[in-house]
Order: C-alpha cells, then structure tokens, then sequence
C-alpha cells in the first residue's frame, strides 16, 4: 500500500487539466493513496492570470465536483485550494479564503511582478533574465507570502528551476534561507511536489539541499503531484518518499479543516 496523501490536485476549471474528478479518484485508489486533496486554482476576481483559473461564478461548481466524492474513503477526499501569493492580491483572499471551509490552502508564487516564470509562452524572458537576480527576487516573494499567514503549504518552493535556468547551489543555499526562516516562523508546510520530474529540471520540487535546510528548522512535509491529468495522481510518490527519508524526515503532515497532525512515514517504500 502506498499510504500516502496527494495533496495537489487540479480540475478541468482552471483550463488547463483535464479528466473528470471521478477518474482522479480512480487513478487515486489505484496507486493506493490514503488521501486526495483537490487543490485547484483559486479565482481571482481582479482578472489575474485569468487564462489559468476559475472565475469566481464557477466556484460553487467546484465545491459540487468535490463534495460529490466526499463518500469516498479509500482514498478519503479533502477539499483544498491552490492560492497564489502576488503583490497586491492579498485584500481579496484575506477575507474570502476565511469564509470556505478549506481542508488545506496551498500557497504558491508563479509570477514576478508581470511574468509568469513557469509558462512555456514565456519561456523568451528567462533567456535574457538575470537568473540569480530572479531566483532572488523569487524567494523575496515567497518570504512575504509565508508571512501573510494566508496559506497552510508553500508549493513547488523552488519551482525558478523547472527550465533548467538555476544558480550555483551555494547561492540558492544562501537566498533561500530567510523564506526559509519566515515559512518555519509561519508554521507552514513545505510540500514535496513531484511535477518538476516531468520538466525539464527533471527533479522534485524542492532540492534536496533545500529539504536539508528546512528539517533543520523543523519544518514538516507533504507530498503532492500537482495532477493535471487522472494518470498524473500520486506520480513517482515512490522517488518523494526516498527522497524526504533520504534527508532524515521521519514524518508528514496529514490535514484536516486547516489544522495539521503529524503521522510517520510509511516504514518500507512504496509498492
Ligand atoms: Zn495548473
Ligand atoms: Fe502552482
Ligand atoms: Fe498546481
Ligand atoms: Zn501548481
């Protein structure tokens, strides 16, 4: 059994995935999960990223898609929402991500100031960018999204990498460590997310030398496969799971109605 929980599942409303949640939950239970927290993109209402979200109007649908599934129990169906932190958004999820009942919220930053710095489309700034110059602004970014206190998980946390445009790890290792500082200030969780592997960083989000950082400030982990397709469910969860044991992590975060339990890691590796 595979007994872990994906935390980062996406629907067809955001536009850019596909497969109904039905044959999520299938691909769920064939690969032995525990749980599935869907974790689609939230709206947001000032026509951010509008391509790659629901609109606020499509949201009670959402809701439907996934209370439809709560009798499922092998995997158990969570309710989330995958929320990006951008400079000036928090007025608007500040108060309505208070008003859901959300099992988890994730946190994520996918654009610094106009550029969306993992979309293929754009791929032409990171050819001209400064790269550490990005990867340090990025991290500034995401210390200001651990400290909004808006959000349970920071998502795909080196996610700068998925083109292969990287800095020295000795300088990651040293930009990295104030967000660091302020998501272990924050409570938050870090998620191992495994959709790096099908990108050309060909790796899990985030390194291994971050990892080490982050037990040292005993911060806990989650895993996610930010599916995007049924058959992306639990995606290499075999490598996340050798990976966060290889670090010396010892247990995860389950959640439920935002609040966090720490349960062991399955002892053997995964079938
Ligand atoms: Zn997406
Ligand atoms: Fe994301
Ligand atoms: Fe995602
Ligand atoms: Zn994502």
């Amino acid at each position: 059994m595979n007994k872990l929980s994906d935390y980062h599942i996406h629907t067809r409303l955001c536009r850019h995935a596909e497969g109904e949640p039905r044959k999520y939950v299938k691909a769920g239970r064939a690969a032995g999960l525990e749980e599935m927290c869907f974790t689609d993109h939230a709206p947001a209402p000032d026509g951010y990223d509008a391509a790659n979200r629901m609109l606020l109007f499509q949201y009670p649908e959402y809701l439907q898609m996934v209370a439809a599934l709560s009798r499922e129990v092998s995997p158990r169906i969570l309710f989330g929402i995958e929320a990006d932190y951008y400079e000036p958004n928090d007025g608007f999820l500040k108060k309505w991500l208070k008003s859901q009942s959300f099992d988890l919220v994730l946190g994520s930053v996918h654009y610094i100031g106009n550029w969306c710095i993992d979309d293929p489309e754009h791929l032409v700034v990171w050819k001209q960018a400064d790269v550490p110059a990005v990867w340090k602004k990025y991290f500034e970014v995401i210390g200001k999204l651990a400290d909004t206190r808006l959000f349970d998980v920071v998502s795909h946390l080196d996610l700068p990498k998925k083109f292969a445009y990287r800095p020295r790890d000795a300088f990651i290792k040293e930009i990295v460590k104030p967000a660091l500082d302020k998501i272990a200030k924050a409570g938050m969780v870090i998620e191992l997310n495994t959709a790096g592997l099908r990108r050309p960083a060909k790796a899990i989000y985030p390194s291994a030398e971050i990892l080490e950082l982050a037990l040292e400030r005993e911060i806990q982990i989650c895993f996610g496969s930010d599916a995007h397709r049924p058959q992306h469910v639990g995606f290499a969860f075999d490598k996340a799971l050798a990976l966060a044991k290889d670090v010396g992590f010892k247990h995860r975060v389950i959640f439920s109605q935002r609040r966090k339990t720490l349960v062991p890691l399955p002892w053997e590796g995964l079938a």
